[in-house]
């Protein structure tokens, strides 16, 4: 097959692009990861990663994807037959819950349409009624990248503060970190969960735990079985620079200069960056006259935007054309929403201009594809972003 020409335009909601800074960070050699230098490059990078998470407890970093993560948060604090609350917000959140239940855990399933976040009003009923804090944690997923639907996390905290209920929160910010408002402390969430590939514009390959000190102390009883996930020995190990195993050193060079991009461009001015481009996304989906998956004006993901296709047509299919046509990338729809839906991933790195030509490509893709659509997309999202 020939090579296309041009850039290939990656927009799918992770893994996203990897800025040339980070690229050429992480082919320097790699290091003894017992030596010296390896721990100062530790030492920075667990305390930059704070700021990001909004915390000033520890953070810990599994050479892992986010499902690592997932599993970390769940063995580390809870033991065998312990309920947990979960939500049906879309895939991420069923693949958390049978990764819960496969662990042992019994899970409360409240059910969800695919198109809202978390209602605070049925965390709050929900942990209203189990006046003995059987429930053991809150499980919810930020920013479900499957539909393209924010949580507010601020106000399901409120919710479990409301009832005094004691229950930990476990909070997914694996496709929200770096990309949006985040606040591990100020919001009470007691372990948040993260990764690499997506807000923080590296390569798969780093899992993220930030931890509380009420979490903390729950590691001390919960009985799940853990070994290679255990937090202990790896903060025993990061108190001196260095880790329990060989940690994947070339991610770390990377994850220091995405952190240094992070904090040269400012934390509130990139969250701001990625509510514009998500503003002109839906404008151009909208312009289309095509349906944006997510029905709260309240909880549309700053991250991605999930697109539905009008009954007749292949979401597939068009993201084949797209890719065959304009060489991008966009996401696939997952679980029951594939073939129905694509989605536009525009987290990490990315300007005006690389957004504006993600959704021309789009806009001929849909042409391409035989999709109805209205021309007036792309000149709806360069107004949005021209008035910024
Ligand atoms: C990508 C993603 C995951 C899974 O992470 P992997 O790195 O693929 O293991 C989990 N939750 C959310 C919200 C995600 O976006």
């Amino acid at each position: 097959m020939a090579q296309p020409i041009g850039r290939h335009f990656l927009h799918v909601p992770g893994p996203t692009n990897v800025p040339d800074r980070v690229l050429r960070a992480m082919s320097a050699p790699t290091i003894d990861h017992r030596g010296p230098e390896f721990a100062a490059l530790a030492a920075e990078v667990l305390a930059g990663l704070r700021p990001l998470f909004g915390t000033t407890g520890p953070v810990v970093v599994h050479p892992s994807s986010g499902t690592g993560a997932w599993e970390a948060a769940l063995v580390n604090t809870l033991s065998p037959g312990d309920r947990v609350l979960a939500f049906e917000t879309g895939h991420f959140a069923a693949l958390w819950r049978e990764m819960a239940e496969k662990l042992g855990l019994r899970v409360d399933f409240v059910p969800g349409d695919w198109r809202h976040g978390i209602d605070p009003e049925v965390v709050r009923e929900r942990l209203a009624a189990d006046p003995d804090g059987e429930i053991r944690a809150v499980c919810a997923v930020h920013n479900e990248t499957s539909t393209g639907v924010t949580s507010r996390i601020a106000e399901v905290r409120r919710a479990l503060d409301a009832v005094g209920h004691p229950a930990l929160l476990l909070v997914d910010t694996i496709s929200s970190l770096g990309s949006v408002d985040y606040r591990h402390d100020e919001w009470g969430v007691d372990v948040t969960i993260a990764c690499s590939q997506k807000g923080l514009m590296l390569p798969p390959g780093l899992g993220f735990n930030a931890i509380s000190a009420k979490a903390l102390r729950a590691t001390e009883s919960a009985r799940l079985p853990r070994s290679y996930w255990d937090w202990r020995p790896q903060l025993a190990a990061n108190e001196r620079g260095f880790f329990p195993s060989t940690p994947a050193t070339n991610l770390l060079f990377g994850l220091r200069e995405a952190l240094a991009l992070l904090d040269e461009e400012g934390l509130p001015a990139v969250f701001r960056r990625h509510l514009r481009h998500a503003a002109a996304t839906r404008a151009a989906v909208r312009g289309w006259g095509l349906e944006v998956l997510c029905l709260d004006e309240r909880e549309h993901s700053p991250a991605l935007t999930a697109v539905l296709l009008p009954d007749g047509h292949d979401a597939d299919e068009f993201r084949r054309v797209v890719l065959e046509r304009c060489n991008t990338s966009l996401g696939a729809g997952l679980g029951k929403l594939a073939g129905r839906v694509f989605r536009i991933g525009h987290l990490g790195h990315l300007n005006d201009v690389g957004l504006a030509a993600a959704l021309s490509g789009v806009q001929l893709g849909l042409a391409a594809a035989g999709v109805p659509f209205d021309e007036r997309g792309i000149t709806a999202a360069l107004a949005e972003l021209g008035e910024a």
